[in-house]
């Protein structure tokens, strides 16, 4: 079974994207800078899931290109997996476009892949491992 890990809404600045999240009075979690992905998230728990408001820290990232192009807003939806492997290898088979082939590792060691739009409606899924 599935179920939403988080979803990823790129901003210009985390601090003022924030405000909002701070008026509703849900907490949020302290800034981090993922490197590898040049990106400061904050992280807000909604239910059993969360909200990931991501800031650029490079022109060169995935962040700052995607809102050069489109403006801030939804910029990923986060699925949890059971069997991370298992789901890439069955997704791969089945022909699906992933954007890179292996799975990373992030921050905290979490495994993480991502599928293309093009394969998902549109939209750009990321998968983490329960
Ligand atoms: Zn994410």
């Amino acid at each position: 079974m599935a179920e939403i890990d988080h979803i990823g809404i790129a901003v210009k600045s985390l601090g003022a994207a924030k405000s909002i999240y701070e008026k509703l009075g849900l907490s949020i979690s302290p800034e981090e800078t993922v490197e590898q992905e040049q990106v400061r998230v904050v992280m807000i728990p909604v239910g059993e899931s969360r909200l990931e408001l991501l800031e650029a820290t490079s022109e060169t990232s995935t962040i700052a290109k995607f809102i050069a192009k489109r403006g801030e807003g939804l910029h990923h939806v986060c699925l949890r997996v059971p069997d991370l492997p298992a789901a890439v290898e069955r997704l791969k088979k089945q022909g699906v476009r992933l954007v890179s082939d292996e799975i990373k590792t992030g921050a905290g060691g979490h495994k993480y892949v991502f599928v293309h739009p093009s394969s998902a409606g549109g939209v750009l899924l990321e998968l983490v491992e329960e």
